[in-house]
């Protein structure tokens, strides 16, 4: 028997996550208040037949007669013992009639069965249709239920069952009580997984089991059956076996995919797809995996509590990418992927959907307000000629040169297979403003928690421009510029660069007017302020 067969739930108890449908349904059957026509609609696999079963089972059960004593010692549900229950989950029970839509359009017998509505149950209390995918019944069959739901006998229960309530007549939506089943979410389902498998005696890791309970997309009969598919295979379940059965892609290909796309290289991200496909590998899965991966290295930049679930390694995989890529472009990428998820039902190449997708996502128009670019920063800031003459040394930077942001050597290995040609090229030119600020906070926030006389050092500063491996700094005050050169002081923030970036830049300030908005140079005022900012907290 099919695991989901087996564990189907018996009771309205054992329903996982429709307790808005069982809780109601069950009272209703307490109270005696059950109705001739119910709906429940709601996406596959969610419990909608097996609910439809239930309260076959309840409305029949001798446990539930009228006698107030029966009623009260099951509380609504059936009993699974008495001879009704028992006919009603073996099947047998001709009063129950099951008729699936689906495999029966244009039959005209299905017209014929609920026209015997009308004839009294042979030996139940109520004759219950279950009737599934109701809206693919025949025309015919469709003009039989509406006459019978119009004038419903009275010993008679309609169960419909759809997946696509939209389909379906006004006509008959009104006459009937009408139930919506939820997507199970992935947790409920891993706890269920959990149980079958203990019984099983299947081993399965957490992970594995996850991402069972992610493809199953919120079914529980998806999500029971995979498990089985997966048992059949191995009775001690890795991640890996569960991988090869569903042919999820492989992780670090779906992150060498993202990490490409993030590093704006179509023709990498490009080759990583075709090897996919070249594998054998379901691509939807790899585009859905690569929304899953993008939407988490969102979720993580955009958060303060980072409550992602996943593996440590990946983690650390995510938070480095969410330092370089900024939100707004994030969003704008999973748009772009979202966008053309669905065109994998519609198009017949495969690859198609996800190629547009790389495409787009490499091809980045700014999205709305963007922070200046660091040229355009670094050129306001040198407006002042005082601030550059105090200074003496310092690089000019002028608004053509644009600078570039260097990532660890580690990773953009992983990125292109040739790194060590790549090392010199410019990495993530576009946006380079927006990730260099990202970086900068993330910098500040980590020096806040760690050293609060460096923190305040470096309120009144600007990171300029970083390339291969420097920062130039823009500090307001000469102060500042002092204490941060200072050895004990520059090895520290050297130190927390290096733990964000994954590689070592040296740090060089150079005075300059970083309050962009604002005109002129620093007043006495504001200096003394800064001063004793960084005072207090020494
Ligand atoms: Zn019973």
């Amino acid at each position: 028997m099919a695991l989901y067969q087996k564990y189907r739930p018996q009771l309205f108890a054992d329903l996982v996550g429709q307790d808005h449908v069982s809780r109601t349904l069950l009272e209703a059957i307490r109270q005696n208040r059950l109705t001739h026509a119910y709906l429940f609609a709601g996406p596959r696999g969610t419990g909608k037949t097996t609910t439809a079963r239930l309260l076959a089972k309840a409305i029949n059960c001798r446990g539930n007669d009228d006698s107030d004593e029966a009623a009260s010692v099951t509380n609504g549900e059936p009993c699974n013992q008495c001879s009704s229950c028992d006919e009603i989950v073996k099947g047998r029970a001709l009063d129950v009639l099951e008729i699936d839509a689906a495999s029966h359009t244009g039959v005209d017998d299905v017209r014929e069965l609920i026209e015997n509505a009308r004839f009294a149950p042979a030996k139940l209390r109520k004759k219950v249709y279950i009737i599934d995918e109701v809206h693919m019944l025949s025309k015919s069959a469709f003009n039989a239920l509406l006459k019978t739901l119009e004038e419903p006998p009275p010993h008679v229960v309609f169960i419909l069952a759809t997946t696509e309530a939209h389909k379906l007549p006004e006509t008959i939506i009104s006459r009937t009580q009408r139930y919506d089943f939820r997507r199970v979410s992935i947790s409920d389902i891993v706890t269920k997984l959990e149980k079958i498998a203990q019984s099983e005696g299947i081993t399965i890791e957490e992970e594995a089991l996850n991402m069972i309970a992610r493809a199953a997309e919120g079914g529980h009969r998806d999500a029971e059956g995979l498990l089985e598919q997966v048992s059949s295979y191995a009775r001690d379940i890795k991640v890996k076996d569960v991988q090869e059965v569903l042919g999820i892609a492989e992780q670090s290909g779906v992150l060498d995919l993202v990490w490409a796309i993030f590093n704006n290289s179509a023709e990498e991200g490009l080759k990583i797809a075709h090897r996919f496909f070249d594998n054998g590998t379901d691509i939807a899965t790899v585009h859905r995996n690569a929304i899953e991966v993008i939407r988490k290295v969102l979720l993580y930049s955009a958060t303060s509590h980072h409550f992602i679930a996943d593996t440590e390694e990946n983690i650390k995989w995510i938070e480095k990418a969410g330092s370089v890529v900024s939100q707004e472009r994030l969003v704008a990428i999973l748009r772009h992927f979202l966008g053309n998820l669905k065109l994998h039902n519609e198009v017949s190449n495969p690859l198609l959907p996800l190629e547009i997708s790389i495409i787009e996502s490499t091809h980045q128009q700014p999205v709305g307000k963007h922070s200046p670019t660091v040229a355009q920063t670094a050129s306001a800031v040198t407006k002042p000629d005082s601030s550059r003459e105090k200074t003496g040394k310092s690089t000019t930077i002028t608004s053509k040169e644009t600078p570039t942001t260097y990532l660890s050597e580690k990773t953009s290995k992983s990125v292109s297979q040739g790194g060590e040609a790549n090392k010199s090229e410019p990495f993530l030119t576009k946006d380079a403003g927006d990730q260099i600020s990202h970086i900068w906070s993330q910098v500040l926030a980590i020096t806040k928690q760690n050293n609060s006389t460096l923190a305040a050092l470096l309120r009144d500063t600007k990171p300029l421009s970083i390339n291969n491996n420097e920062i130039l700094l823009g500090v307001r005050f000469q102060f500042h510029k002092d204490k941060i050169s200072d050895s004990k002081n520059r090895a520290v923030l050297e130190n927390t660069i290096k733990q964000i970036m994954g590689k070592e830049f040296t740090i060089t300030c150079e005075l300059a007017d970083i309050r962009a908005a604002k005109e002129g140079s620093a007043s006495d005022d504001e200096l003394q302020q800064a001063v004793n900012d960084v005072f207090e907290v020494l």
